[in-house]
């Protein structure tokens, strides 16, 4: 075990919490799936029981949210999870049958999944509950303890999520530790059996150094640059709306919107104008709109500002949809941004706003050629009809999820893993890979009375060498 770290931020006492939960996982042994599906549904009405307190305190820190979004985007993915997991664990505990080679017979195989031990989870401020409880929810099905790391940037959302989880379960079995950056690093440093980290590239970069020292696997949950293609034969008002769906719920802030959009040249007057009407449709209040979140603090806002000024600046040319901006209360204006070119800021940075760059093409082949020149994003959503477009898509990106005809949903699919690749992140969580992921999968070799292995012990002769020949055929 590594020294003592007293983290300033709280003062908590993270490894003494640590040692806590590897004992008593070592003491009490795995849970029974009973058990497992008894937390989960603790877990799923003490949620339920708060949903209120739970949106008024996203909006707190986000200065403005619409409780039905966080009901929408938040608490019902969470309780759909949870369902899921309650239905499958089960099964997925179960050891798996595997093949065992000739020689082998009559012994016999198998995989047994065992939960890690101890998980952490450090989690980011845009889906402050979702992107804490996810996969916490998924930790306990594993069969495991664990840890969580909120961000200090939703500081009445972490509050939150303490005195709840502090109510659900005893220290040594969930844990909920605050802090910044600092606290985020000694965190990082535990000697977890994995850690589950949810945030941006950069910061990524530090947890897995940290992980480093202990040799902690790692699900990075990263950022990026995730695009919308929008084939030639799509149907723009259709894409237009989905992309405006995804781009503008949690104003812009969700780690799988649509970060810029490409169509075909003769299609963009009308997605811009597809796109202009439905921000309308969807904010009709303008400013006064109680559907459009607040951009979470004014540090974020400004870097909203200066990648707009920046590209306007270089020559985009940027067109306001819809009034809901209002920089009192942190509404930035949802944005269209034309004729943008790879030197500004806002081609080069993962958006997290609600600014949709527009890109045009000739031809399909150039967009995949711009795409992959890129960093692999974390989504592509493609629209278009053509199934050849749709498969040429498939086979010639590389991101960690698609959606086709539509933006977001991938992430609601029970049954679909989730995650990054490359810089966007690695491994997965959600579907029966959470489940994978969190366990350690034991393989096994059941040997029997009589076998063929002890015909190679020693001393060795001719029979060795035809048995020898024999499997080499
Ligand atoms: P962030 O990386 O700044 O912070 C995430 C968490 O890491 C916070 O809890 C923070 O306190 C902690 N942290 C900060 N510095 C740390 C350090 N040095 N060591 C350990 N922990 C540290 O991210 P954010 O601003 O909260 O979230 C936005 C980013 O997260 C965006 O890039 C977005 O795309 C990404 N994101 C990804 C997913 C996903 O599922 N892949 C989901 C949501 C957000």
């Amino acid at each position: 075990m590594t020294a003592h770290v007293w983290v300033k931020d709280d003062g908590f006492l993270f490894t003494g919490i640590f040692s806590k939960q590897r004992a008593a996982f070592l003491n009490d042994g795995p849970p029974s799936a009973a058990a497992r599906r008894a937390d989960l549904a603790k877990l799923k009405q003490a949620l339920l029981a708060r949903q209120t307190a739970i949106e008024a305190a996203v909006s707190k820190d986000f200065g403005y949210r619409a409780p039905y979004e966080t009901r929408i985007m938040e608490i019902n993915p969470i309780v759909q999870t949870i369902n899921y997991l309650r239905r499958n664990l089960t099964k997925w505990m179960r050891p798996e049958r595997r093949r065992v080679a000739l020689h082998f017979r009559p012994g016999r195989t198998k995989v047994v999944y065992q939960p890690l031990g101890v998980i952490g989870i450090i989690s980011p401020w845009n889906y402050p509950v979702s992107l804490a409880l996810i996969p916490l929810a998924t930790a306990i099905a594993a069969g495991n303890r664990a840890m969580l790391k909120p961000s200090e940037m939703t500081p009445a959302t972490s509050e939150l999520l303490r005195s709840m989880l502090r109510e659900l379960f005893p220290e040594d079995q969930v844990a909920v530790v605050t802090g910044g950056p600092e606290a985020g690093a000694a965190f990082a440093r535990l000697p977890f059996d994995h850690l589950i980290f949810t945030g941006s590239t950069s910061v990524g970069r530090s947890v897995m150094k940290e992980a480093a020292g202990n040799l902690v696997p790692l699900t990075l949950e990263l950022g990026g640059k995730s695009p919308a293609l929008i084939g030639p034969d799509a149907d723009i008002e259709a894409a237009a709306t989905s992309i405006a769906f995804g781009k503008l719920a949690n104003a812009g802030q969700t780690c799988i919107a649509p970060d810029y959009a490409f169509v075909h040249e003769k299609d963009a007057a009308a997605f811009v104008a597809a796109f202009d009407a439905t921000a309308r449709k969807f904010y009709p209040r303008g400013a006064a709109d109680r559907n459009y979140t607040s951009i979470i603090n004014a540090k974020h806002y400004n870097r909203l500002q200066k990648l707009i000024d920046d590209a306007r600046h270089k020559g985009a040319k940027i067109i306001e949809v819809s009034d809901a901006g209002n920089s009192d209360s942190r509404k930035f204006a949802p944005a269209i941004v034309l004729n943008v070119t790879d030197d500004m800021a806002i081609m080069q940075e993962e958006v997290f706003g609600p600014a949709l760059p527009v890109m045009t093409y000739r031809n399909l082949d150039d967009a995949i050629g711009y795409v992959n020149r890129k960093p692999h994003p974390l989504a592509l959503y493609y629209f278009g009809k053509n199934s050849e477009d749709q498969q040429k898509i498939l086979m010639r990106t590389t991101s960690g999820n698609v959606t086709i005809n539509d933006t977001l949903m991938h992430y609601v699919q029970d049954d679909l893993p989730f995650g990054g690749v490359g810089l966007s992140g690695m491994g997965a969580y959600h579907g029966h890979e959470g489940f994978k992921s969190l366990s350690h999968a034991k393989g096994v070799f059941q040997q029997s009375r009589w076998n063929f292995a002890r015909i190679l012990h020693p001393p060795f002769n001719k029979t060795t060498d035809m048995v020898i020949r024999y499997f080499q055929r």
